[in-house]
């Protein structure tokens, strides 16, 4: 391959007048509708000049630079990056909601209806819920959702002194970004050192005052929760909410239910557990299931089913408000609802106890070379704290870079934040021995490498396009244009 060639942009393989369409002659005559004046272009629009065969090979080029599930190994912790069945995106077309309009009549998109209905109804199953709405686009808009109807729950009450969320130091970052957009003041809580919630240090800031404790488990170091009884009845006790974040709700599917556990109010990301590809920022579903008795104060609209078993949209009193113009990423739905019902609950169940079995063969394999702070046997994933030989000098983020040689996607780095050089690793239930044992061949070649000859290490990857850019300031001044460059 000319990678000179095909590494260029779109706009520098442009030529003046060269075209890879043939459009037929416009022959509709003159059109006596115009824009306004001021509405108008005043330069020709900047579109990059290309023959049919070039403007192919360049996509098709480009796509090949990308790294995803489909090319390779990629155990990114915590956003799960799992395999999702090419079965599930195929359904999408077939189920014949595209040509819809959201504002048609209920009785003419009953089978839309009941896709939406049906999905919710299983979330609530495999949740331990009361009722689920679908409408919330992402995790974080899922967590500000189950927020706000909390905080309608108090209100309703008259309990209006509960300003503030606690949040365990081990939470997702968007949990305190969504309580505090949801208006709240956000108290942290300690992790003690086996990454789990510090009991004591979270019932010492339970009051009146508080809205709702929100918690991870398994959390995000991979680590069951074992005190979730003792704290449900002191949050209840106190009179806040139990919120669940179960973005990653794969480790537990088929085998415990965050309703049975005490939680009130849950979301789910269904780009991450049901078989929505996610990475590229959507689109994607967030949906929020609540107990019995919160259900009045989801958000608007609302589908549910009548007594005589059609099903129509409604608008509830109590709702706190809306999140969605209409009833959400309605082809995300397609997918998650054909994933339940490929795998059916004896499928569903064996998800966790793969995930878990999968991620504990890989730290039980590197941890004499990689630093396992929690030594516990994990849920889903586990964190090392980077290599156990720390007189190298060698990062995470070398390690990282290193791996990509190799053609692994790197896991995730430096998070959660409770150790300085966390590499978080989830494998997922669905790679093989193979792939887990060549995985673990490679992490262990770069360990010793570190130790013999740090510098290979520290200078890789030397492989890909770009090796080290400035981080700091791809994040901070990005160049997103070509008018930019
Ligand atoms: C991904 C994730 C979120 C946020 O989900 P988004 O869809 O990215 O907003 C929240 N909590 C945890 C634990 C996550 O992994």
């Amino acid at each position: 391959m000319n990678k000179k060639l095909y590494s260029k942009l779109v706009f520098e393989l442009s030529h003046a007048n060269r075209s890879g369409h043939g459009l037929p002659d416009y022959n509709y005559g003159e059109s006596d509708w115009s824009l306004p004046e001021n509405l108008n272009r005043k330069s020709s629009l900047n579109l990059p000049e290309i023959d049919e065969s070039s403007a192919v090979r360049h996509y098709t080029n480009s796509s090949n630079n990308n790294f995803g599930v489909d090319t390779g190994f990629y155990p990114l912790g915590s956003c799960t990056m799992k395999y999702n069945p090419k079965l599930n995106e195929a359904m999408v077309p077939r189920a014949g909601v595209a040509p819809l309009h959201p504002m048609q009549p209920a009785d003419s998109v009953q089978g839309a209806l009941r896709i939406y209905h049906t999905l919710a109804t299983y979330l609530a199953e495999i949740g331990g819920m009361s009722e689920f709405t679908l409408n919330p686009f992402a995790g974080a808009h899922g967590e500000y959702t189950g927020l706000m109807v909390i905080k309608a729950y108090h209100q309703s009450r008259g309990d209006e002194a509960r300003t503030k969320v606690i949040v365990p130091d081990s939470a997702h970052g968007t949990n305190p970004a969504s309580a505090a957009m949801a208006g709240f003041e956000i108290i942290e809580v300690k992790s003690l050192p086996d990454g789990t919630v510090d009991v004591e240090d979270l019932k010492s800031k339970l009051d009146f005052t508080v809205a709702a404790v929100m918690l991870t488990n398994p959390n995000t170091a991979g680590i069951f929760e074992r005190s979730i009884p003792e704290i449900s009845d002191a949050v209840h006790e106190a009179g806040a909410l139990l919120y669940y974040d179960g973005a990653n709700l794969n480790p537990m599917l088929g085998v415990a239910r965050p309703g049975d556990m005490g939680f009130d109010v849950m979301h789910i990301n269904l780009h991450k557990t049901f078989s929505t590809p996610h990475g590229g920022g959507g689109p994607g579903a967030g949906p929020v299931g609540v107990r019995k008795g919160l259900e009045r104060f989801l958000p608007n609209p609302r589908v549910y089913e009548k007594a005589d078993g059609s099903l129509d949209i409604e608008m509830e009193e109590d709702a706190f408000g809306r999140v969605s113009a209409w009833l959400g990423n309605f082809t995300v739905y397609i997918k998650a609802l054909a994933y339940i019902l490929t795998l059916g609950s004896d499928g569903l169940a064996q998800v966790g106890p793969l995930a878990t079995l999968n991620a504990n063969y890989i730290m039980q394999s590197l941890k004499d070379l990689y630093l396992l702070p929690i030594d516990r046997p994990c849920k889903h994933e586990f964190v090392f704290d980077g290599l156990c030989d720390k007189s190298t000098g060698v990062t995470t983020l070398n390690i990282a870079k290193a791996l990509l040689d190799y053609g692994f996607h790197a896991p995730t780095i430096y998070f959660p934040l409770l150790f300085h050089e966390s590499l978080m690793i989830e494998p997922t239930e669905t790679e093989s021995l193979e792939t887990l044992d060549a995985f673990i061949e490679v992490m262990r070649k770069i360990a010793n490498d570190a130790s013999q000859n740090p510098d290979v290490i520290k200078n890789a990857p030397y492989e890909t396009p770009i090796a080290h850019p400035d981080e700091d300031e791809a994040a901070l001044n990005p160049i997103v244009k070509y008018s930019d460059l």
